[in-house]
This record gives structure tokens, sequence and C-alpha cells, in this order.
């Protein structure tokens, strides 16, 4: 209905009025400053990903909301303030950088914070969920309705906001994130909407690893061709890698990325010797979630296939 609409729109301007601040503070305070030009971000980058900073204080939205005719309802459905068991109110983004997420239609639906020192506190928070903040349905990245995936015929799924912004950095425009949380049908389904080619490029530990797998089994469901990237040894994370190399060395990596059933192959069955009846049984037993998540026949052929071949 139209007032839901409106009450969409409010929502969506509220978050914006709410960048504005945080922009505008981000220009002040030398230590956002720092800490971004530390992490290879300057002033453009910071512009053009939008970048904010939500200063220390308890309550600096909050004022900056009082002449405004927005509730405080509305602030905390956005969860942008909070209120203490005194009954004060006080804001939930402080001391921290501020990334904003955007849907689909390029609306602004939440924040991602990141402390500045990342000892005290969570190194990250996001907005929670709200009316207009689902976080299993969106991604970070998401830039141009699509088209620069479209465009380059394949989404880059990365870890986290650092590793889409320095991707991005290097004209590829087609990297995104899940945000925080483990990837979902929905957010197969929106990227789906773009393209059927994907290169998971997570982390370089053992969470990046089980991450990947779980992300595979979706995106096979959604019948996407499904790859994975990897980077050198001691590399943590794409962030990292930008850090010390250029984009040719990125897509020299994206051309050795390979298909994700050659990954499990190897993965599966590193520790066992399948040779043996026992090791056969134990390695096919490891690709049931795989199986059972295809969707297409041919497919379902060719990997079999491929299993008996080796066995
Ligand atoms: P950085 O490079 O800024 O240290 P990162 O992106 O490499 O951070 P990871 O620990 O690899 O950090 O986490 C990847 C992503 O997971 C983050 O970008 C963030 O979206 C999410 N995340 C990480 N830690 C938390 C947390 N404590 N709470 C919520 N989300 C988190
Ligand atoms: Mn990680
Ligand atoms: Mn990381
Ligand atoms: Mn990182």
């Amino acid at each position: 209905s139209s007032n839901k609409q409106n009450s969409l729109q409010k929502f969506h301007m509220i978050l914006q009025t709410a960048l504005e601040f945080y922009s505008e503070n981000i220009f002040k305070n030398k230590k956002a400053l720092n800490y971004l030009e530390k992490r290879g971000l300057n002033e453009n980058d910071i512009k053009r990903f939008k970048l904010g900073y939500a200063p220390e204080n308890w309550d600096s939205l909050l004022e900056n909301f009082k002449n405004k005719d927005y509730s405080n309802e509305d602030l905390i459905e956005l969860g942008l303030i909070k209120r203490a068991s005194t009954g004060n109110f006080f804001d939930v983004f402080r001391d921290r950088i501020i990334f904003p997420i955007y849907n689909k239609n390029q609306n602004i639906v939440g924040f991602g914070g990141r402390a500045l020192d990342g000892e005290s506190t969570a190194k990250y928070i996001n907005s929670q969920e709200s009316k207009v903040f689902n976080k299993s349905r969106e991604v970070y990245g998401l830039v141009s309705r699509g088209e620069k995936i479209r465009k380059k015929g394949f989404v880059i799924l990365m870890e986290g906001y650092m590793d889409v912004l320095s991707a991005h950095k290097n004209d590829f425009e087609n990297a995104v994130a899940s945000l925080g949380t483990a990837f979902t049908d929905e957010q197969a389904k929106l990227l789906k909407r773009y393209t059927n080619n994907i290169v998971i490029s997570y982390d370089n530990d053992e969470a990046g690893k089980n991450a990947l797998f779980r992300a595979s089994y979706i995106l096979k469901k959604h019948e996407f061709n499904v790859k994975c990237l990897f980077f050198p040894k001691g590399i943590k994370d794409p962030d990292e890698f930008f850090q010390s190399n250029d984009k040719k060395k990125f897509v020299e990596l994206l051309k050795e990325s390979v298909d994700i059933f050659e990954y499990m192959f190897s993965e599966f069955s590193y520790d066992i010797d399948i040779k043996t009846v026992e090791g056969k049984k134990i390695f096919i037993d490891r690709f049931k979630e795989f199986f059972a998540n295809l969707q297409n026949r041919i497919e379902i052929d060719i990997y079999l296939d491929k299993l008996s071949e080796e066995l």
C-alpha cells in the first residue's frame, strides 16, 4: 500500500540523514582519517564509498536528530539508538567507521560499523534487522543495479567490507560480501538476477574454508557455476592481497580459480586413502550434501562420472 511505501521511504530518509551526519564527521576526525589512511583508503575513496565516522559521544547522532521531524521510535526501529535501563537514549554506533549498506535499488538500508582499535569492543557491528533491513536478503557492494556483475559475467563473493572496497578500488566492482552471516538462499536469488557465475573468494583460514563449502551448497541449489579462488600462503584475505598486489595479479588468480568440485575433491581426499573400500566410503559420504543440492541432471552425471573415474 502507499502507506507502507511512505513509511519505508521515511526510513530510507532517516538513514540518509544519519549517513550525512557520519560523513561530515569523518572529515573532522583525525583519528578516523588516520585509521583509514593506514588501511589504504584516501579522501577520494571515502567519498566514493560514502564512508563515515560515528563520534565517541553517547548522544551525538541523537543530538543531530533533535530538531528534525523524526521520532525516537523511528531511530530505535532502525537500530540507530537504544534506550538504556535508566530511560535515557544513546547512540548505537560510537567511535566507529561507518559503511552504508545499500539494497539493489540503491536505497540505504543499514550500516556496518568498524571499531578503530578492535580490542576493547566487537570489531564490527551491523544495524539490527528493521522494516527496511533484512540481513539475509542483502549483500554489501551491490552497485549500479547489478550492471557491473552483468558486464563482467560473474560475481565475486567475499567475506567483508574491506575486502569489497579493495576489490572495487581495483576495478572489480562485481565483488560483493554477505553481511557477516552465512550466505543465504535469498542472497543467492538476489545474485541470480545478474549472473549464473560466481567465484568465491573467502578468507584463507579454517572459518573461510567451512563457509566456502556451506555457500557452495546453497549456490548449487540455485544452479550457479561455482568456482573458488585462493591466495598464496600468508595472505589472509582479499583486502590483504590488494595491499601488496595489483589487479593484474588478481586477474591471474581468477584465471587459476577452480571449479568447486575439483577443490572438494582434493579437500575431501587428503586425509584418507581412496584406494581402500573404507576410504572410498568416507570419501563419497563427504559429497552427500553437494550432490543433494545439485539440480541439473547433466551436471550430476558429469560429477558422478568424475567421481567413479577417480575411484
Ligand atoms: P578487517 O580487515 O577490517 O580487520 P575483516 O573483514 O578481515 O576485517 P573478518 O574477521 O575476516 O574481518 O570478518 C569478515 C566480515 O565478517 C567483516 O567484514 C564483517 O562484515 C563480519 N564480522 C567480523 N567480525 C564481526 C563481529 N564481531 N560482529 C559482526 N560481524 C563481524
Ligand atoms: Mn574472516
Ligand atoms: Mn577477513
Ligand atoms: Mn581483513
